[in-house]
């Protein structure tokens, strides 16, 4: 494993107050951060106990060479899989059609891992750091209002929380956002879902048909007609994490729901035959209705110092597995910025700053996802022989169809350094600036 030595946070000469609304790995990361870069951070959560919904996550190297700068690294490489390529199976698999190496090659390349962690411990590490830190955490804390003029965020039960920004990192459905945009945004059906499920190793292993999946850690894909699949092993090697990602069936107003032991195997019952047996092994499995957001203009508020950050701003189809990745990203640049602040009449700039230095960049993730989408789930026909014919393309060229092999778009995601960028970011505010 590759552990920083040089520490890439600036640290303040003029710690403010922070309040971060929302404890999922967007807030807490946040926190960590400008705690890092010398700030006092206070984080609002409604839910009463801490934790993540949900299975496995990958960790790119775009995030991991962060998560090494806000000292998380070693307790999330103890409890991840280093998975060593990507492949992808066409959805009878009987065709590899495209792989990337992952392990050692993004350490070689972009100086951080990928890793594969399951949520829970992924979330459990950010909260231990970030209380080890001094972080606050408040539970139960959900927050409806905010005083735009005093920067007060307020509880239904009258509590209030006034400092000197506020961070909202409150997720797709936002209530931060509807504020400052004046008007309700809920989050909109994408017309997808997915199926999650986490199986034993030691079960799979007496299946020999799918020694492919336990023998090493990869990422697996099968690319099929409306429906994609995606399997990765957890914890490491002992747990398999499988996605499956499909047309929305649930009933409307439904979000998850359990599914039928036959919804899996009658899916997938003229694909490669060696999924039966996977499908044999998942006792338990439910699913959730993919839902998103609209591109906001900005997210930054007029006047007051509130920004918002992660899914509360930049939401995405899970197809490019960085989701939670972005928001980390977002963390590490209000770190970079803040860590620089000399004066609380920059504050405001700085926000602006941060919305400029990250919305085109999410924008194109956001984009790349929903693309994904029209890549995997092609039918069999003319597209998907073309389709299939990029993939073969050795070695790979911009426009792989193969995301994360395409040369030019692997560079813009994993080659990406969020702390050089609010360097750069800073230095141009204040010459821009320099009254400010
Ligand atoms: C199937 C699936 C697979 C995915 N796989 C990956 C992957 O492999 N890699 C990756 O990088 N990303 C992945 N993602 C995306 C990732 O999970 C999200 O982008 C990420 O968790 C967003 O983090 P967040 O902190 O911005 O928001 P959230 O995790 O939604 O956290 C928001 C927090 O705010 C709290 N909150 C909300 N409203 C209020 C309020 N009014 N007051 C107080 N608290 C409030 C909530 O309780 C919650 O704790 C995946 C997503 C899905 C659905």
């Amino acid at each position: 494993m590759t552990t920083s030595q040089d520490s890439k946070i600036v640290k303040t000469s003029l710690p403010l107050t922070f309040t971060v609304v929302g404890a999922g790995l967007g807030g807490v990361a946040a926190a960590i951060g400008l705690t890092l870069a010398g700030h006092k951070v206070t984080v609002l959560e409604q839910a009463i106990e801490l934790g993540e919904v949900g299975a496995g996550i990958q960790i790119p190297p775009n995030s991991s060479i962060i998560l090494d700068q806000f000292g998380v690294k070693e307790a999330i490489a103890k409890v991840s899989t280093l998975p060593e390529k990507l492949r992808f199976f066409n959805w009878k698999g009987t065709k590899t059609l495209s792989t990337q190496d992952l392990y050692p090659y993004t350490v070689e390349k972009y100086g951080g891992e990928y890793f594969h962690i399951h949520r829970a411990d992924f979330h459990r590490i950010l909260v231990t750091r970030a209380r080890e830190l001094g972080v606050e955490i408040i539970l139960g804390c959900h927050i409806d209002k905010v005083d735009f003029e005093t920067n007060t965020c307020y509880t239904p039960d009258g509590r209030s929380f006034t400092s000197d920004v506020v961070i909202a990192a409150d997720g797709l459905k936002s209530k931060i956002r509807s504020l400052i945009l004046n008007k309700d945004d809920p989050a909109h059906d994408t017309g997808d879902l997915a199926y999650r499920a986490l199986i034993k190793v030691s079960e799979m292993r007496k299946y020999k048909e799918l020694k492919f999946i336990y023998e090493k850690p990869n990422i697996t894909f099968f690319w099929g007609p409306d429906i994609h699949i995606v399997i990765y092993l957890l914890q490491g090697g002992e747990t398999c994490n499988v996605v499956v990602l499909s047309p929305d069936t649930l009933p409307a107003g439904v979000n998850v729901q359990n599914a039928l032991d036959t919804e899996l195997p009658e899916m997938f019952k003229d694909w490669d035959p060696r999924l039966k047996s996977l499908w044999a092994l998942v006792h338990e499995t439910s699913k959730w209705r993919l839902q998103n957001s609209r591109e906001m203009d900005t997210w930054v508020h007029d006047t007051a110092n509130i920004a918002l950050m992660g899914d509360a701003c930049h939401a995405t189809l899970p197809y490019l597995a960085q989701g939670a990745a972005q928001a980390v990203e977002d963390a590490a640049c209000l770190t970079g910025l803040f860590g620089r602040i000399q004066k609380k009449s920059q504050i405001h700039a700085t926000l602006q700053k941060f919305e400029e230095l990250r919305k085109a960049r999410t924008t194109r993730v956001v984009q790349g996802s929903t693309n994904c989408r029209n890549v995997y789930h092609c039918h069999d026909g003319p597209e998907q022989v073309k389709r299939d014919a990029l993939c073969a393309l050795n070695p790979p060229q911009e426009g792989c169809p193969n995301p994360w092999a395409d040369p030019v778009f692997q560079k813009f995601l994993f080659g990406y350094d969020a702390f050089a960028e609010a360097e750069s970011g800073w230095a141009e505010l204040t010459a821009v600036s320099p009254s400010l």
